[in-house]
């Protein structure tokens, strides 16, 4: 059955619903909700003054509505319940006025002043809510659609009768006592009571985990039978390519490089995890592991999530590699069609050695003559089934993907079970940790001439102004703010250029071209762009509004500075939640800060681990659920072995 065959579901609500990512009826149905309002009829102790509280009762008098502003109205209505009357205000909700009418039963539910005999109502249900609690499933919806809509939609699919079959085995069903999933679907979309709702959500949570992890077992068993790419790479040609670059390796660089070695010598296919905390040097072990491609006639690709990033491995690796007869070239979807379809045509005969790029590169006309080696990174940023596509594009390529957001141990070897993990822990020797500070906004003063001080060494400096939404007008005048009061603070005697999401690619380039020559002092930018960046002369960061970003997103932004020898520091501004923001005073450890996160934080993390396209789970929550995902690991692990 189709969505749009259900009533009232015309082209443009299924666009809307499109833009949700629901398009078939099974993504509807599992489109569940994110919370559930519970209401309940007050007791008549509850009835106090100031108090919030629901009442059943029955219209008293024709409602009142009162219009102001452009879109702003008022309406007011008397209600009598158990034989009180009670003045009922509502803002911007003219559109119930129809369903009030006199002698209706409804449910009011607002804060009540008794002064007045007055209620300025959050709500009203048309209906009578009757005794026992009701509950209303809430749906993350969008500008377009409602979650009243939503919840509407998916009623309208449930009531056809659409079949809705088990996932789990029966003997799991059977352990757990776990309810079946056509009734935990349609009791998690219309609720009949919190005993019922409750055991429902257990059975999606369970399920969900359980196909997760089941994925990721048969990803592990199809891996270990594959057999990889021949090669013949004598360990002297990489130590020979190690000791030209322009550093020694750290000794965790080494202990991975070898590991990386021995997984694309041996016959297996490689299909690895590299964990580094921020500027720990992994870049360099993935352009390690391409010479290794390279040297066994292997086409490699390099993928980063931003088109900044891409150019700036790009051109790292044309350095690195500029004693060698290697042919590198860059491939991004906001390149023209003419520069694409050169680039595609030299990958498909074979011309193209090593190929860095977005995610461009894996897009569905872009075949490649022999790659052996794909490497992602910052490979959080990529969904599941993009990465899935890149492995594809050859016949059973090694697989190397890198992250620099630390997931807690106990989550990455459950997300991540079906891969090998390396890690590096160390920094480069001569780095020094960056020292770190919260300041209010009134504190500003300390700030700039810290960044003057810099300045006058010859230093560079970030500002990093958060937007909630690219688009957002008024966002974007701050950032402009922020730049004109920094230029005017340092007299202009220094140059400041600005990055952000809506730039074209070759603005942006020529933007991160003078701030790596120099020529900008001052880079300020929201953080669309930030992952990656490598401007070993910068030595400060400031991040304005900083208690918007989660730990490790605040962590991942320091990265950028502090890479080299010179002192590095880093300053967040902001006026509110500044104890959180303390703990990354205190530690420099970004496995340490992302645990904190995890147990500290509910929700609201701009960038970090919750966008990550792994660990979105529709019911399940990774951090609350723990346990349970514990649990069910082992229950996936079983049912392998016994099957
Ligand atoms: P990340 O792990 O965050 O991607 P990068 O690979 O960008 O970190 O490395 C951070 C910086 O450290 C880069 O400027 C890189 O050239 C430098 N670097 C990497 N390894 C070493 C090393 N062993 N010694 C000195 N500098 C290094
Ligand atoms: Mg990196």
């Amino acid at each position: 059955m189709d969505i749009s065959s259900l009533r009232g579901v015309g082209a443009k609500t299924m666009t809307y619903l499109n833009e949700l990512g629901i398009n078939t009826i099974d993504d509807l149905i599992s489109y569940y909700p994110f919370r559930f309002n519970v209401i309940k009829k007050s007791d008549s102790k509850e009835i106090r003054s100031g108090n919030e509280i629901t009442l059943v009762g029955v219209v008293e008098s024709e409602p009142t509505l009162f219009k102001y502003g452009k879109t702003k109205d008022r309406m007011t209505f008397r209600l009598v319940s158990d034989d009180n009357i009670f003045n009922i205000t509502i803002f911007n909700r003219g559109f119930l006025k129809k369903g009030i009418y006199i002698g209706k039963k409804i449910t009011v539910i607002g804060k009540y002043d008794l002064k007045n005999s007055s209620i300025i109502a959050s709500d009203i249900k048309l209906f009578d809510i009757g005794n026992k609690e009701y509950i209303e499933p809430i749906y993350h919806s969008s500008a377009n659609i409602s979650s009243k809509q939503i919840s509407k939609i998916i009623s309208a699919a449930l009531k056809t009768g659409i079949k809705i079959d088990d996932k789990l085995p029966l003997y799991i069903k059977n352990k757990y006592n776990l309810t079946n999933r056509s009734v935990a679907v349609s009791e998690v979309h219309n609720p009949t009571s919190l005993r019922t709702l409750n055991p429902a959500i257990n059975y999606l949570k369970y399920e969900e985990l359980f196909l997760f992890l089941e994925k990721i077992n048969i990803l592990k068993e199809k891996n270990k039978k594959l057999i990889g790419n021949d090669r013949d790479v004598p360990k002297k040609e990489v130590l020979e390519f190690v000791s030209s670059l322009p550093f020694a390796l750290t000794d965790d660089q080494k202990k991975v490089v070898y590991e990386i070695y021995e997984d694309m010598i041996s016959k297996k296919v490689m299909n690895r995890l590299l964990q580094g905390d921020v500027g720990s040097g992994k870049t360099i072990v993935a352009f390690i592991s391409l010479f290794i491609n390279f040297k066994s006639k292997y086409q490699g690709a390099l993928m980063a999530p931003t088109d900044v990033l891409a150019r700036q491995h790009y051109n790292n690796i044309k350095n690195i590699f500029k004693n060698y007869n290697v042919n590198i070239e860059l491939l991004t979807g906001k390149m023209s069609n003419k520069e694409k379809n050169l680039i595609k045509e030299k990958l498909e005969n074979g011309e193209i050695d090593i190929i860095v790029g977005t995610h461009a590169l894996f897009s569905k006309d872009v075949a490649y003559k022999k790659l052996g080696l794909v490497i992602t990174d910052e490979q959080h940023r990529f969904g599941v089934r993009q990465r899935a596509n890149l492995r594809k594009k050859g016949k059973n390529p090694d697989v190397l993907y890198m992250s620099a957001t630390p997931i807690p141990r106990t989550f990455a070897l459950t997300l991540y079970g079906d891969m090998d993990v390396s890690s590096i822990k160390q920094k480069p020797q001569d780095r020094k940790e960056v020292e770190t500070f919260v300041k209010n906004s009134n504190q500003i003063k300390d700030v700039l001439s810290k960044m003057l001080n810099e300045l006058s060494n010859k230093h560079q400096i970030y500002v990093v102004v958060p937007l909630i939404e690219e688009s957002a007008k008024s966002d974007m005048k701050n950032v402009y703010e922020i730049s004109e009061n920094i230029k005017k603070a340092f007299k202009n005697k220094f140059k400041l250029g600005l990055l952000h999401g809506k730039m074209t690619s070759l603005e942006k380039e020529k933007v991160m071209e003078d701030f790596y020559k120099n020529n900008i002092q001052i880079l300020v930018s929201t953080t669309v762009i930030e992952v990656g960046l490598d401007n070993k002369n910068a030595t400060v960061m400031v991040v304005f509004d900083s208690d918007r970003f989660g730990l490790s997103t605040l962590h991942q932004l320091r990265g950028r500075v502090g890479r080299s020898h010179l002192k590095s520091y880093f300053f967040m501004i902001c006026d509110e939640d500044k104890e959180r923001l303390e703990v990354l005073t205190q530690t420099n450890d970004g496995f340490l800060i992302s645990e904190y996160d995890f147990n500290e934080r509910g929700s609201g993390d701009l960038f970090g681990v919750r966008q990550s396209g792994d660990v979105e789970f529709k019911i399940a929550n990774i951090k609350r659920d723990l346990k349970l995902l514990q649990r069910v690991d082992v229950d996936v692990k079983e049912y392998f072995e016994n099957v």
